[in-house]
């Protein structure tokens, strides 16, 4: 049978009119990068080269940035595999410091490499990912751990000279590879960190919807679904568990990453739970722990102030092992008593729970003392964590500034 054709003059005019219809549309679409080449398997590092040059990267002059000891060991087998492909320069102990991204951005223009890679964990990608941003060099991101959402957001964490750390928009990776049996051998706790940075998201979402209640901020329905989406992976008993798959936790975190590129902004991944751990770093100078260990207690502050803490959410927390109160992170209480105080400075124009609370200190003290007293329940009577437990908190805690803070079905604003 012979195949129809289109070639009539009106049908013509009409995919034009459609054309034309789509153009229009552009105008209101949104249009994300997401990354061209997605691999998380078992070794995959041992195929990045071929990867890479398999998604026409151009692999002639590569720069590759990576961390300490293990990580330098690690990327010595990527350096190898683009060695074959080309030259490949190395900037060891890369840090996401001014004068550790300039070493960075030295050389890519010394080298005018195309291709940039991150070997490393957090604080190599996020240098790496700054570097990229300012020399417009395609990223690959190749972590060494699982340690939080940045292994694949288009935002920075950048520490200054004060060991302040700001975010800062960047380039999201052109490339994600994540080697399980690498990201295995890192130290336990940096998957840990990474399931609380995950879970986050909850409370983060809780927030944004709080915000757009309240009028303070927009809502993006995609980026929203897909954070929640990816918290959600880790909750229920056939999610993963560090004794178990970490695949479930690199796709979790991968789209977060996607969820923050949608929603140009760091809101579906980032409330009061990250404010509070940036106001620890702050405090905390060289001190701090790590970022997703921080969240996970400040998951719990902001959730008992939202009402929002769930048994299934207290279950993950029990199957990752995760901090529930500062003595977990060998942290006086008093040092998160005062971060919470100063939580909202970290980011005044990101409106939270916070902004609905009486932030005196007696009042964040009781708050304080209602989100760790599951922890401390724990250390005392065993393991063993009741939902009920966490009723009695959310019945006792202080009262907000006003009503009405639980999260709600968000109301588009304007048209
Ligand atoms: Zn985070």
């Amino acid at each position: 049978m012979a195949s129809r054709r289109y070639e009539s003059t009106d049908v013509g005019r009409a995919f034009e009119l459609a054309a034309d219809r789509r153009a229009a549309r552009a105008v209101t679409a949104k249009t994300v990068c997401v990354p061209r080449v997605l691999e998380i398997r078992r070794g995959a590092i041992a195929d990045v080269a071929v990867l890479l040059a398999g998604a026409d990267f151009p692999l002639g002059r590569t720069v590759v940035g990576t961390g300490g000891a293990r990580t330098a060991r690690i990327a010595a087998g990527v350096v190898r595999q683009l060695r074959r492909e080309g030259t490949c320069a190395v900037v060891p102990a890369a840090a996401p410091t001014a004068e550790g991204v300039s070493r960075l951005v030295e050389a890519i223009r010394r080298c005018r490499a195309e291709v940039c890679i991150a070997v490393g964990g957090g604080r190599v990608i996020d240098a790496v990912k700054h570097a990229c941003s300012l020399t417009d060099t395609r990223l690959v991101s190749l972590p060494t751990s699982l340690a939080h959402d940045g292994i694949s957001s288009p935002i920075a964490s950048l520490v200054g000279p004060d060991g302040r750390r700001t975010s800062v928009g960047a380039v999201g990776p052109d490339a994600v590879v994540v080697d399980l049996d690498v990201v295995q051998g890192a130290p336990p706790r940096t998957s840990r960190a990474g399931a609380a940075d995950l879970l986050s998201n909850l409370t983060a979402l809780a927030d944004w919807r709080l915000a757009v209640e309240r009028g303070r901020d927009t809502y993006d329905g995609f980026s929203a679904l897909v954070a929640e989406e990816a918290a959600r992976s880790l909750l229920g008993p056939g999610s993963a568990s560090p004794g178990g798959s970490l695949e479930t936790l690199a796709r979790g975190l991968v789209l977060s990453g996607l969820a923050m590129a949608a929603a140009r902004s760091s809101r579906p991944c980032s409330g009061a739970e990250h404010l509070i751990s940036h106001s620890l770093d702050r405090l905390l100078g060289n001190r701090a722990r790590l970022h997703g260990e921080q969240v996970a207690l400040g998951v719990l502050i902001a959730g008992t102030a939202q009402g929002s803490l769930t048994p299934e959410l207290a279950a993950a927390y029990d199957r990752w092992s995760l901090p529930r109160s500062p003595r977990d992170l060998g942290l006086d209480r008093g040092v998160v008593v005062e971060a919470v105080i100063r939580a909202r400075e970290t980011r005044p124009a990101r409106y939270t729970i916070l902004d609905e609370l009486e932030l005196s200190r007696s009042g964040v003290e009781a708050l304080v003392e209602q989100a760790f007293a599951t922890g401390d329940s724990r250390r005392r009577h065993g393991p063993r964590l009741s939902a009920a437990a966490e009723g009695d908190s959310a019945r006792q805690r202080p009262r907000p500034r006003t009503s009405g803070v639980a999260p709600r079905t968000p109301r588009r604003r304007g048209p």
